[in-house]
């Protein structure tokens, strides 16, 4: 844990504040940090699912299109694991409905999350790509539909998309599966206008989603981090913000209200 004293104080809160609405185009991204304080098992790491159970095949999507009537069988025989239960009772955090609370501000324009949990949405965030898909959904790998799970009939596996009757997969993105275009073209057109990146619960190491902050950087915009750690991302980070991302979110869009209410008056 990071002791108190590298805690973020109040003058970096309102420093990364002040680079935020100097900015033209606001862009985040999340990652398991955030899921983390919503209660979420990270995969890696002590305590981790893939730590416990073991990793995925690294080839996981070629294993599903080389049977999909056997994945979606090992799905619904697995769907009372323990990896399910966490996703079913976690609720977003504060973290999270202070993001949602920026975009309502008209600040924050796009977020990114690599978090498969739904908790984005769950707190109103409604300009978002799930770059590693939503667990609640299953999305049509032929012509791109998603479709609530519980809307999918399973008297035939694979069950037939609605839509075009191509194969459906679960949304969330299997290792080897490319990240689904449309959610990619949304990510790099909001990235290429941006020019400050929020990244906050991820050391953005995991390409592609790293990339997109590290870009904004690169084309000499303003990286800001809240997390608890110090990570690969720090040193790039023109303001770190140390904490946990439920504690320091809600402290930035206050200290940016706050700004925004000063330069009004
Ligand atoms: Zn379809």
């Amino acid at each position: 844990m990071a002791n108190k004293d590298e805690r973020a104080s109040d003058a970096r809160v309102i420093a990364a504040a002040r680079a935020i609405i100097d900015a033209d185009y606001v862009i985040g991204l999340t990652g398991a940090g955030m899921s983390v304080e919503s209660g979420i098992p990270p995969f890696r790491g002590p305590g981790g699912l893939w730590t416990k159970y073991g990793e995925p095949p690294m080839n996981g999507y070629q294993i599903f299109l080389a049977d999909p009537k056997k994945a979606w069988e090992d799905r619904i025989r697995r769907q009372n694991d323990e990896l399910w239960g966490p996703l079913r009772v976690a609720q977003p955090n504060p973290g999270h409905r202070a993001l949602a609370e920026l975009e309502a501000m008209g600040v924050l324009r796009f977020l990114i999350t690599q978090n498969v949990d739904d908790l984005h949405r769950q707190a109103g965030q409604s300009a978002l790509a799930e770059i590693h898909g939503n667990w609640k959904l299953i999305r049509c790998i032929e012509c791109g539909a998603r479709f609530r799970a519980e809307d999918i009939r399973l008297e035939t596996l694979p069950p037939p998309c609605p839509k075009c009757a191509g194969l459906l997969k679960s949304d969330t993105v299997a290792f080897g599966e490319p990240i689904p275009p449309d959610v990619l073209a949304q990510c790099v057109d909001h990235a290429a206008r941006a020019d400050l990146a929020i990244v906050a619960g991820t050391s953005a190491t995991v390409y592609p989603a790293a990339g997109f902050a590290l870009e904004v950087k690169q084309r000499g915009g303003i990286l800001i981090e809240a997390n608890l750690y110090e990570s690969e991302i720090t040193r790039v980070c023109d303001v770190s913000l140390r904490g946990p991302t439920g504690e320091v979110l809600p402290r930035l869009v206050a200290a940016v209200g706050d700004l925004r209410r000063a330069r009004l008056s």
